[in-house]
C-alpha cells in the first residue's frame, strides 16, 4: 500500500507542475479572473500539502494548523473562481471566514500532538466551499445555451466535468466529515475509505481535471467576449450595423414564406448637432445611450435593434404589422418625454421611417424604403412617424 507521505509528495509535485503550466499557458495569455483564482488555489494546496509534511516533527505545532488554513483557503479560491466564471465577485471577507475559523479551532486543539487538530471544522469548511463551487458551476451550465457547434459542445463537456468533479469531491468530504464525527480519525471506515491515501488520490484527480477544464472554459469564454466585442456597438451595446444586417437577413430567410414578415424602422434623432453644440459631446452620448436603452426595452427579445450610424438606429420587429410599429414608436417617445422631464438628460425628439417587409423585396430595398419615409418625416418638420407607401416613395 502507498503511504500518505509519499502520496503527499507526489500530490505536491502534480500541483506544482499544474501551477507552472496553468500560470504560463492560461493565466499569462488571458489574465482572466478565474485563471488567477485557480493559480491561487493551486498555490494554496501546494503549500498546504507541504506544511503537512512537517507532521510528526517539532514543527507540527504550527505546520498542522497552517496546512489546514491553506487548504481551506484553497477551496475558497475554487469557489471564488467558479463564481468569477459567472462574472460574479465574492467579498474578500467571505473567503476569510472559513480559514479564520478553522485556524482558530486548530490552534486550540493540541496541534503539537494531534495531526487532526480542528478536524471537524476543517472537513466541514471543505465540503461547504466545494459544494458552493459546484453550485456556481451548475448554475453556469444551466444558463449556458444549447450545444450547437463542436466548440460549444466541448465547452459544455468541460463545464460538466467541473460540476461532477467539484460536486464529487464535495460529497467525498461530506462522507469524511460524517465518518470523522461518528468514529473519529483512527478507526474504520474513516481510516479505510476516507483516510489520507484516498483523499490525496481524490484531490490529485480534482486538480488535474479542474486545471484542464478551467483552461478550456476560460479559453471559450474569452472567445465569447471577443465575439461580443465584434458584433456590438461600444457606446450603446446595441448590435452594430454589420451584425444587424447579418441577423436580419438570417431572420428573413428563416421566417420565409408565409404571414407578416415584420416591420423595419429607421430612427434618426432630431437636430442632434444642436445637443452636441449647446450641451457638449458627453450630453450627446448620454442621449444616444438613453435612446438605445429605451428602444431595447420597448421591443421583444426576438426583435433586433441596431445602431445604424452616429445617431441613427434600425429596428426589425419580427412578424409584426404596422400597428405594432406605431405602438413601439409611441412607447419610445413617451418614455423619452418622461426621462427628459424626470431626469437631468437632454433628449431630442425623434423622426421615424417605417416600412412593411414584403415577400419578394430584399433587406437592402426595404432599408431604402424606410430611409425615404424617414426623409419625408424630416422634411415635414421632424418628430414624426412616416410609413412607406407607394405615394410617399
Ligand atoms: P436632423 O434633425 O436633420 O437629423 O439633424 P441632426 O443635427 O441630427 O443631423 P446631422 O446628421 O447633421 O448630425 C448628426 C450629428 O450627430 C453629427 C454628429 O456629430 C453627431 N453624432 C454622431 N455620432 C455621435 C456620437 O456617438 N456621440 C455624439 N455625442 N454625437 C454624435
Ligand atoms: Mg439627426
Ligand atoms: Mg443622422
Amino acid at each position: 500500500m502507498l503511504d500518505t507521505a509519499s502520496l503527499r509528495v507526489s500530490f505536491a509535485l502534480v500541483a506544482l507542475t499544474l501551477l507552472v503550466l496553468f500560470y504560463v499557458v492560461t493565466y499569462r495569455t488571458g489574465r482572466s479572473a478565474y485563471a488567477a483564482w485557480w493559480c491561487m488555489s493551486l498555490a494554496m494546496f501546494l503549500t498546504g500539502a507541504s506544511a503537512y509534511l512537517l507532521d510528526g516533527t517539532d514543527h507540527q505545532v504550527w505546520a498542522n494548523p497552517l496546512g489546514n488554513v491553506l487548504i481551506v483557503a484553497g477551496a475558497g479560491c475554487v469557489w471564488a473562481g467558479s463564481r468569477s466564471l459567472r462574472r460574479l465577485s465574492l467579498p474578500l471577507w467571505w473567503l476569510m471566514v472559513a480559514p479564520v475559523v478553522v485556524g482558530l479551532f486548530s490552534v486550540v486543539d493540541d496541534p503539537a500532538d494531534n495531526v487532526w487538530s480542528g478536524g471537524p471544522y476543517f472537513l466541514a469548511a471543505m465540503w461547504i466551499q466545494l459544494a458552493l463551487a459546484a453550485r456556481e458551476l451548475w448554475l453556469l451550465l444551466r444558463a449556458d445555451g444549447s450545444a450547437e457547434s463542436a466548440e460549444r459542445r466541448s465547452h459544455r463537456l468541460s463545464l460538466w466535468s467541473l460540476v461532477v468533479t467539484s460536486g464529487g469531491v464535495a460529497v467525498f468530504y461530506v462522507g469524511r466529515w460524517i465518518a470523522f464525527l461518528a468514529v473519529g480519525p483512527d478507526d474504520p471506515p474513516f481510516t479505510t475509505v476516507f483516510g489520507g491515501e484516498v483523499t490525496t488520490l481524490v484531490t490529485t484527480v480534482l486538480l488535474a481535471t479542474v486545471s484542464f477544464s478551467m483552461a478550456t472554459v476560460s479559453d471559450e469564454q474569452q472567445k465569447e467576449e471577443l465575439r461580443e466585442l465584434a458584433v456590438r456597438d461600444g457606446l450603446t451595446g446595441l448590435l452594430n450595423r454589420t451584425e444587424f444586417l447579418r441577423l436580419a437577413e438570417e431572420e428573413l430567410r428563416r421566417t420565409g414564406q408565409e404571414g407578416d414578415l415584420g416591420q423595419l424602422i429607421l430612427a434618426d434623432l432630431d437636430h442632434f448637432k444642436r445637443i452636441n453644440d449647446e450641451h457638449g459631446h458627453l450630453a450627446g452620448d448620454r442621449a444616444i445611450i438613453a435612446f438605445a436603452d429605451t428602444c431595447r426595452s420597448a421591443v421583444r427579445a426576438t426583435d433586433l435593434v441596431g445602431r445604424y450610424g452616429g445617431e441613427e438606429f434600425i429596428v426589425l420587429l419580427v412578424g409584426a404589422g404596422p400597428e405594432r410599429a406605431d405602438q413601439v414608436t409611441d412607447t419610445v417617445n413617451a418614455e423619452l418625454r418622461r426621462l427628459a422631464r424626470d431626469g437631468d438628460l437632454v433628449l431630442p425628439t425623434v423622426s421615424y421611417g417605417i416600412t412593411t417587409l414584403d415577400h419578394g423585396i430584399d433587406l437592402e430595398e426595404a432599408i431604402e424604403h424606410a430611409d425615404r419615409a424617414l426623409y419625408r418625416a424630416k422634411e415635414a418638420g421632424r418628430n414624426l412617424v412616416v410609413h412607406h407607401t407607394p405615394e410617399t416613395a
